[in-house]
């Protein structure tokens, strides 16, 4: 399972708070949140404090560990520095929120230090990604960052935990117990992986809560799998060459770049202004489909009515947020497995891979209806302006009755949604049965 670390889904549209805002506690945005994630977010971060105010007392530090600490913190913000370039470009083409590479060093730090240092680790990486790449990028709320860190600080102590059960205390213990020790560090890794998934679940706000959600993409599980390997070299070399510990640096940067790559191969597959796929990425999805069972599936061609009177009244911009506005909510309408595109204009297509006629029909229905529902506000000459009572023509072409190649499916439902525009516009239409087989 990934690490679903609270930032991930942490993106915030909301304007920057003022300053009454901060210093008057009824406005805080935390109260707008679900009342149980509140008291799991509230309930954490009382334990980690009083957790650590325990430890701080019981476990003595020495003047080594603060200096592990220091040299662990000086290359963890040292990372996160040369990642920003990194981030900034993520954020460019996919606005997505940072990537949290910290356990690279919180890994290491939870197998060298006394618990409560690791906890002043963990602070320091989170208030620097807080104030250097989080502010920047996108802005994260004061209560997500408390309650990553409270997480994050109960996480290390948990590992730590788990890993002395095995009576092997720590990466310099672990150096002189051979075949056990190397054991010890990998179950540190996996430890910390596990428990920080499972404890950050009940305090997610994700709204989609599927389990894909919250275990998140396999490029996301071979990320956070990835840097805690890197935490585990770390934290051997630590215990027997520290300088070396340095060199895993670039190798983090490098990391941190793949994920870009990745990034940029997806966005060449997107419409820009939409987010949904463009007609190369779409093509290539559909293709897929008509190659893998001969099981029949449905192409919805939907086109937005009358758009063009919006653009006349309130402006091209308002014309383009309502054409992601549209975008998004037929994604959100329609199935995970299923794929939106942007045909051109303010026309859309979908494909409903598994689908039967009427299931096929009660989706396209869906979708109209969906969008006469819609309420976009936009910011025109600096005043709200709310667009509403918009509708779309949808036509529907199935597979393999209505042709049997993409291109004619593509014709057979434009042709469909030609007859919706003509029978009255705000209408499904699906290919008349009469229509060529081919
Ligand atoms: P109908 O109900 O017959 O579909 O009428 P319509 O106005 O929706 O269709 P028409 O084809 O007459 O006009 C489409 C308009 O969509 C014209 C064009 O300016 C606008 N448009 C196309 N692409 C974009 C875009 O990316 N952004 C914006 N804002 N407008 C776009
Ligand atoms: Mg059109
Ligand atoms: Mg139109």
């Amino acid at each position: 399972m990934a690490i679903m670390n609270i930032e991930r889904t942490a993106a915030s549209p909301a304007t920057q708070p003022t300053i009454r805002d901060l210093i008057s506690p009824t406005r805080w945005e935390v109260w707008t949140q679900r009342r149980s994630a509140i008291v799991y977010w509230c309930l954490s971060t009382i334990i980690a404090l009083a957790a650590t105010m325990v430890i701080a007392v019981r476990a003595p530090v020495h003047a080594g560990d603060i200096a592990v600490l220091a040299a662990l913190a000086v290359m963890g913000v040292g990372q996160a520095e040369l990642g920003r370039q990194v981030e900034r470009v993520r954020h460019r083409i996919a606005g997505t929120v940072h990537i949290n590479m910290t356990s690279v060093w919180l890994v290491p730090a939870i197998l060298l230090l006394p618990p409560a240092l690791t906890a002043v680790l963990v602070i320091v990486l989170h208030v620097h990604l807080k104030c250097r790449s989080w502010y920047r990028l996108k802005r994260v709320s004061a209560f997500r960052i408390v309650f990553t860190i409270s997480i994050t600080i109960l996480t290390c102590y948990i590992t730590r935990s788990v890993t002395d059960a095995t009576g092997i205390h720590g990466a310099r213990d672990a150096i002189h117990a051979g075949r056990a020790g190397t054991g010890v560090i990998a179950l540190a890794a996996v430890a910390y992986f596990i428990v920080n998934a499972v404890i950050v679940i009940p305090g997610l706000t994700t709204t989609d809560r599927s389990v894909r959600n919250l275990i998140g993409g396999w490029q996301d599980n071979l990320l956070e799998f990835a840097t805690l390997c890197l935490g585990a070299l770390v934290a051997a070399a630590f215990a027997t060459l520290p300088a070396l510990a340095a060199l895993i640096i670039p190798t983090v940067y490098l990391l941190h770049r793949a994920v870009l790559i990745e990034q940029l191969e997806s966005a060449a597959r997107q419409d820009d202004k939409t987010g949904v796929w463009n007609m190369a990425g779409w093509h290539r999805l559909a293709n897929q489909e008509l190659t893998r069972d001969g099981a029949p599936f449905g192409v919805l061609m939907v086109d937005l009515d009358h758009f063009k009177r919006i653009n006349d009244r309130h402006g091209h911009l308002a014309g383009d947020a309502v054409l992601k506005a549209v975008a998004d909510t037929i994604a959100a309408t329609v199935r995970r497995r299923d794929s939106v595109g942007r045909f051109g204009g303010e026309e859309f297509v979908v494909l409903l891979p598994g689908l039967t006629p009427p299931h096929i029909h009660e989706i396209a229905e869906r979708i109209r209806t969906a969008i006469t529902k819609l309420k976009i506000t936009v910011l025109v000459a600096d005043h709200d302006r709310h667009i509403t009572d918009l509708t779309a023509s949808i036509g529907i072409a199935t597979y393999p009755t209505s042709g049997t190649s993409i291109e004619r499916l593509l014709q057979a439902a434009d042709t469909a949604m030609y007859r919706a525009k003509a029978t009255g516009r705000n209408r499904v239409c699906p290919t008349p049965t009469d229509s060529p087989s081919h």
